[in-house]
């Protein structure tokens, strides 16, 4: 059986040769480790296995994850990738460290003004529903431009980048279009004066096709830590 840290060796050497394929700096792609629906003790053996930065999507479930693990927290990054509402957000702004899935302004205005003061500025990426689909969370590009300017004003937020989730595709070359769509749309924001570096997209299927359009982070669950348990209820 593969260990949670053989499995961090082989995602990390995915991530290498698809920057030397794409002729990338490897230290140029941060790994997120998704640890969704595992165990605090699954996180200990990553932490122990060197990684640093974990993204979860239920806030409840992170939150308890956080307590377990508090003797760690100063060495931990943790990221809010799964959709987040409004009622939730108090609980996020005093929690996390990043926010993936800012969807809508209001939202960022919530967790803006609930930042605590004493926290540095909590970093935030919008997601785009890069594909479209009409179920998916996101705005839509066309949408993006006037929010991202009016995030990056907010005092307590430092807007980072654009994350997305698009939808499966088999072949590279399909999986490369949605995210080179999203790069393309960052590359606009940043010609628009906005100091963004961030773009959260790839995951376990499709982290090759993320990589050679410009991820900078790629969030990965499945290669890690194995197929998911269904969620109860
Ligand atoms: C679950 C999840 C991931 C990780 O997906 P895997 O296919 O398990 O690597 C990445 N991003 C988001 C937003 C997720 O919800």
């Amino acid at each position: 059986m593969a260990t949670i840290a053989a499995n961090i060796q082989q995602v990390e050497d995915r991530i290498r040769a698809a920057c030397k394929q794409a002729g990338r700096d490897v230290q140029s792609v941060t790994l997120l480790t998704v640890s969704k629906t595992f165990p605090a003790e699954a996180v200990r053996e990553a932490v122990h296995a060197g990684q640093h930065r974990f993204g979860e999507n239920y806030v409840q479930e992170a939150i308890e994850k956080m307590q377990a693990l508090a003797d760690l927290r100063p060495q931990l990054q943790w990221h809010l990738i799964g959709p987040l509402q409004s009622n939730k957000t108090r609980v996020v702004a005093e929690h996390f460290d990043w926010v993936h899935s800012v969807d809508r302004l209001k939202i960022a205005e919530r967790l803006s003004a609930q930042r605590p003061p004493g926290l540095p500025p909590l970093q935030v990426c919008l997601q785009v529903n890069i594909s479209g689909e009409a179920s998916k969370s996101g705005l839509l590009p066309d949408e993006v431009a006037p929010v991202a300017r009016a995030v990056a004003a907010l005092p307590q937020l430092r807007l980072r980048g654009l994350m997305a989730i698009p939808e499966p595709a088999e072949d590279l070359e399909r999986q490369r279009q949605p995210h080179r769509a999203l790069r393309c749309l960052l590359e606009q924001l940043q010609a628009d004066g906005l100091a963004l570096d961030t773009l959260s997209m790839g995951m376990t299927a499709d982290l090759e096709a993320a990589v050679l359009e410009g991820a900078t982070m790629v969030r990965v669950g499945t290669a890690i830590f194995g197929t998911r348990p269904r969620p109860a209820g």
